[in-house]
């Protein structure tokens, strides 16, 4: 039967998430998911939740947690997006900004949504590689993302936890004439970030997620900060509600609760710090991280070995192949035990 998918449809790879495998005997350290449990505060706010509420809708643009997001950075309401998962943002912003006639600009190696998200709109990829061996920039942003329309720029980037210096992210954005969205999911983890660009220059657009640092993938929601043109021209492109009434309570009480957004941050990049050592130790190369996941290769560079022995072993970690990637596995920075069981499996895989 002939095919009734536009071509583009046919032809593309859909994204393919990290493994969720529904047992509890694994150790899981391939989705860069917080190892810690969300914020007491959101067990308080469902409990209060009236339950028949749920009959309505929700509110279609949040205003309630777009006002705390808002006050939190120093900006209006009409500077705040919500979505369901900061996915749901980059769907929105590749939606406006990429088209045939609108290349796209990524790092190289990045998230692996971004190229589908590319494909989807039939939006050319102008790849912005970084150094094979410390994945640092090799070039000036401006030269290495000419003629793009959108620029992604990851920070600190997946799966390098590398992040471009923010002295020439700045000045990178002010003179670029197109959008640059600043995927900040990982920023919490990070020594600095760039939310101030956001509300300094018109063509910035800055984006959070509570998956990670807030510790809750599950709920699906995240955010983005930019100038009110830019904001009100994503809000024609959403899902009508696409922030559910609950997800709105909750990520309202989690934001609040900055003191244990502190302490679980605090304690993964103590674990990374670690888990960094002790690779080395093991002779592994280890791409100093800046995020809640370690890109690490060991020294024979067969990064897929690695992968499959820990596998063997129940712990999961996530390999990307390729000759760049291909040499190195991708570390979720766990709990101290979980840590303490990958680094066992990899002390006796080299006896
Ligand atoms: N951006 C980056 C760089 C990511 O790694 C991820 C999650 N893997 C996301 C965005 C999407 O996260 P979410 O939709 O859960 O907010």
């Amino acid at each position: 039967m002939k095919s009734h998918f536009r071509p583009a449809v046919d032809a593309l790879v859909g994204y393919i998430p990290g493994e969720q495998p529904r047992t509890n005997r694994l150790v899981k350290l391939n989705t860069n998911e917080n190892p810690y449990p969300p914020s007491p505060h959101v067990a308080e706010a469902l409990k209060a939740f009236n339950l028949e509420d749920l009959h309505r809708y929700p509110d279609p643009t949040a205003d309630a947690l777009r006002d705390d997001i808002a006050a939190h950075w120093g900006v209006g309401r009409g500077n705040v997006i919500c979505g369901n998962g900061s996915m749901d943002l980059l769907t929105m912003i590749f939606r406006a900004f990429a088209d045939p006639k609108r290349p796209v600009a990524m790092l190289d190696p990045c998230y692996s949504l971004y190229p589908v998200l590319a494909a989807m709109q039939e939006a050319p990829v102008i790849r912005m590689p970084l150094d094979p061996e410390t994945f640092e920039l090799k070039r000036p942003l401006a030269e290495l993302a000419k003629g793009a329309n959108l620029v992604v720029l990851t920070r600190p980037n997946a799966p390098t936890g590398t992040s471009a210096a923010r002295e020439e992210v700045e000045s990178f954005c002010a003179g670029f004439d197109g959008i640059v969205a600043i995927d900040e999911a990982y920023a919490d983890f990070a020594d600095d970030n760039c939310m101030e660009f956001a509300a300094k220059y018109d063509n910035v657009l800055v984006l959070r997620t509570f998956s990670k640092s807030y510790s809750l993938a599950g709920l699906r929601l995240g955010y983005a900060v930019g100038d009110a043109v830019l904001i009100d021209g994503l809000m024609k492109l959403k899902d009508s509600y696409n922030v559910d009434m609950l997800t709105q309570v909750v990520g309202r009480a989690a934001f609040a609760d900055t003191e244990t957004l502190a302490a679980h941050t605090t304690a993964v990049r103590k674990t990374r710090s670690r888990l960094t050592t002790e690779l080395e130790k093991l002779g592994y190369t280890v791409i100093p991280s800046q995020s809640n996941f370690i890109f690490a290769s060991p020294a024979d560079g067969d990064g897929e070995r690695v992968f499959a022995e820990l596998r063997r072993h129940a712990v999961i970690v996530r390999h990307f192949p390729g000759e760049v990637t291909g040499r190195f596995v991708r570390i979720t920075v766990g709990t101290d035990a979980e840590t303490d069981r990958l680094l066992e499996v990899l002390r006796e895989k080299r006896r």
